[in-house]
């Protein structure tokens, strides 16, 4: 076990998979004047002093490292590979050209073979003037559950039902990340014991149901069960207006936004 140190997580974007407002300016429900309103893509970074590790790199990742001045990455650890949660992956190759380093991805067998297929250009060296940028690393069944260490961050990476995937969440601390998700099994609540802030996928809102994403309804349920003092709401799409789900919401909940930080022992 690493020596407690703090980490400082930031949520770099709490929307959906579109974001608000999505293209062509549509805000949903939300209203353009609450500054909380404007989300991107779903996305943290977790810091310690010397070690950055960003989760997820989703479309809006270009703006939201430079938004939180970060200067520079340690490793990408995925969630899993929907567009929302990668497609922003192509901005790695400047770290390459930068550190003159690959650049470390970290994710389960299925997210790593679809970015391998999907931009199969940033996995191999095709002339020198376009050198390979990333190096994966596949988190196997048998790691789940398991601490990792990258830097002097340890995450534990545990599985989580996505509805049509499964997707990974990740704890660091008393701190877990759990987007992209509709159900969790006992591993997975075992290894959220003790945690105290949880940021969780609340995309299903007041949905009586929804295939891939937690309803609110859902959230309070689970969190019966794992009972962290703090809960933060993200992946939120327009029609969860800010202020409306703080009405709602009740206490030790949370809707996320774009910029919150978290200090986290870990
Ligand atoms: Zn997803």
């Amino acid at each position: 076990m690493n020596i407690s140190h703090q980490l400082t997580v930031t949520v770099l974007g709490c929307g959906n998979s579109a974001g608000t407002p999505t293209i062509c300016n549509y805000w949903g429900n939300c209203d353009p004047a609450e500054p909380r309103n404007r989300r991107t893509r779903p996305a943290i970074a977790v810091q310690s002093a010397t070690t950055t590790l960003i989760v997820d790199s989703g479309p809006d990742l270009r703006e939201q490292v430079n938004r939180e001045n970060i200067t520079s990455i340690d490793a990408i650890l995925y969630t899993h590979a929907h567009g929302d949660h990668i497609s922003g992956i192509d901005d790695l190759r400047v770290l390459r050209q930068k550190t003159k380093k690959y650049v470390h991805i970290h994710g389960n067998r299925a997210t790593i073979e679809e970015l391998q297929q999907r931009f199969d250009y940033l996995f191999m060296e095709r002339t020198p003037i376009y050198p390979r940028v990333l190096e994966p690393h596949i988190l196997e069944t048998a790691d789940f559950l398991t601490p990792q260490a990258i830097g002097d961050v340890t995450f534990t990476p545990f599985e989580q039902d996505h509805g049509t995937c499964a997707s990974l969440g990740y704890r660091f601390g008393d701190l877990a990340y759990s987007t992209d998700l509709v159900r969790l099994d006992e591993k997975a609540v075992a290894a959220l014991s003790g945690i105290k802030t949880w940021i969780i996928d609340g995309a299903g809102y007041k949905m009586p149901v929804n295939e891939v994403h937690l309803t609110f309804r859902q959230i309070f349920a689970l969190n019966e069960i794992v009972k962290a003092e703090k809960v933060y709401i993200t992946h939120l799409s327009p029609a969860m207006d800010y202020q409306t789900m703080r009405k709602e919401l009740p206490e030790g909940y949370e809707p996320c936004w774009d910029g919150l930080k978290l200090q986290v022992s870990a």
